[in-house]
């Protein structure tokens, strides 16, 4: 049987490990979704759910709380469990999110024991998701030796930010060497700024403002397709405030409350990052639907302040740029809410924008009305086709993945562990 060349792509959080399989479709030089799902509850009740290219459900699977703790042995199941599900495809390649590429690495890279080396030691500048990106890795390269795996960074996108937007006004000592502005959500702002691209060719060299709003948040000003600013810095706390996590803060409020109030390391990180954000503020919930759904008014400040805080960093991501051309939203608050889309763009009024409330509540492709002296649009976000792409391109371009190149070198893979993965 011919079968098809597909990519498995991981994003492997700290209870989570979230896959997807994107086929190559030669005919169209594109890659199609076949299938998606994750293993949810990893360390305490661990759920296995996978779904088909129509989103339904095609499995489901759950564990004790004993094996819901052994994580190789949850993804040594995915591993198996593939095949079976999609007989008609080899995988060909693993690709991998990883959160943190540092000053090292601006570009996808194809995983080696160095490799692996070099993304452990940057560990300490992600602590809360360096080390779950790279477990499935290194269990990958041990299980499956053969399969050639790239890890995909969220920090690329905005390597070449100019120096004024990453750095930070400490002094120039080695002691504070790396601690710079990274910026994160890179795997989103190139997915989306390439499809505005493809789809409105006029705006290609223009400067948008990205909005990727989700249960992590964050903007990008992007000029002729690179990254020119971004709100998240240093860490993805940075910015707007978020699900849980708060965003900008004045850092005299770390330096008051480890002062006054006693607070360590351990309890600020709890409260920034777990307790803060649309959760902290609305003693409720850290989910904008059910925030926009709730009457208690402290929902409903959330909401508001999230709103400001988006309209007011479009504004700051305009000025980096001198200038806006478009306005996009993604992820899922973006793609979903047209009263948060609504709410934002009315305190932008005074940049001329306005948008249609008719092709906003069905989610139209572009949603500003024809008095807006910019575009708006709403571009549903895609990170895993992103790291699917890099990774067969990485390997083509390595010359060690001429297979996916080229239909004639299809099945070149010598030794494979198992029946359909290579
Ligand atoms: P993550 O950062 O985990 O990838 P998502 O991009 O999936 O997060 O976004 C999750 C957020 O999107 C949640 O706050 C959720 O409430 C919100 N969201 C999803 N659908 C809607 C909707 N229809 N209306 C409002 N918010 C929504």
């Amino acid at each position: 049987m011919n079968r098809h060349e597909s990519c498995l792509v991981l994003n492997a959080g700290s209870s989570s490990l979230k896959f997807s399989v994107l086929r190559r479709v030669e005919a169209h030089d594109d890659l199609q979704q076949v299938l998606s799902g994750q293993i949810a509850g990893i360390g305490t009740e661990a759920v296995f759910e996978a779904r088909d290219a129509n989103r339904r459900v095609i499995a489901r699977q759950r564990w004790n709380a004993e094996d819901s703790q052994r994580r190789e042995a949850l993804l040594a199941f995915l591993l198996d469990w593939l095949p079976q599900a999609l007989p008609e495809d080899r995988i060909v390649a693993a690709g991998h999110r990883v959160v943190h590429g540092g000053r090292t690495f601006s570009r996808p890279v194809r995983v080696t024991p160095e490799v692996l080396a070099e993304l452990e030691a940057l560990v300490p500048l992600a602590p809360l998701h360096q080390p779950h990106n790279l477990a499935p890795m290194r269990a990958l390269a041990a299980s499956h030796p053969e399969l050639p795996q790239v890890a995909c960074f969220d920090t690329a996108f905005h390597a070449e930010l100019p120096w004024v937007a990453s750095t930070y006004a400490l002094p120039r000592e080695p002691a504070y060497e790396g601690v710079q502005r990274y910026g994160f959500h890179g795997l989103s702002y190139e997915y989306v700024s390439q499809r505005l691209a493809a789809l409105r060719p006029e705006l290609a060299n223009q400067r948008i403002v990205i909005c990727h709003l989700g249960n992590g948040s964050s903007l990008a000003a992007v000029h002729a397709g690179r990254g020119v600013d971004t709100t998240m810095g240093f860490t993805a706390l940075d910015g707007l405030p978020m699900g849980t996590r708060c965003g900008s803060l004045d850092p005299g409020v770390l330096l008051y409350l480890m002062r006054e109030k006693g607070m360590g390391a351990d309890s600020l990180e709890d409260l920034l990052y777990r307790r803060s954000g649309l959760l902290g503020v609305s003693g409720l919930s850290s989910d904008m639907r059910v925030l926009q759904e709730s009457a208690e008014p402290a929902a409903r400040r959330a909401v508001e302040l999230f709103c400001f805080r988006v309209a007011k960093e479009v504004a700051a991501m305009a000025g980096s740029m001198g200038g806006i051309d478009a306005l996009v939203f993604t992820a899922g608050i973006g793609e979903n809410s047209p009263a948060v889309r609504a709410d934002v763009c009315s305190r932008l009024g005074w940049l001329g924008l306005a948008i249609d409330d008719d092709a906003n509540g069905r989610r139209a492709l572009e949603i500003s009305a024809d008095e807006s002296v910019l575009p708006v649009f709403v571009l549903p976000t895609n990170e895993e086709t992103m790291i699917a792409m890099h990774t067969l391109s990485r390997l083509a371009g390595d010359g060690r993945g001429a297979a996916l190149a080229t239909r004639q070198e299809a099945g070149s893979c010598s030794t494979a562990p198992t029946p359909a993965i290579c």
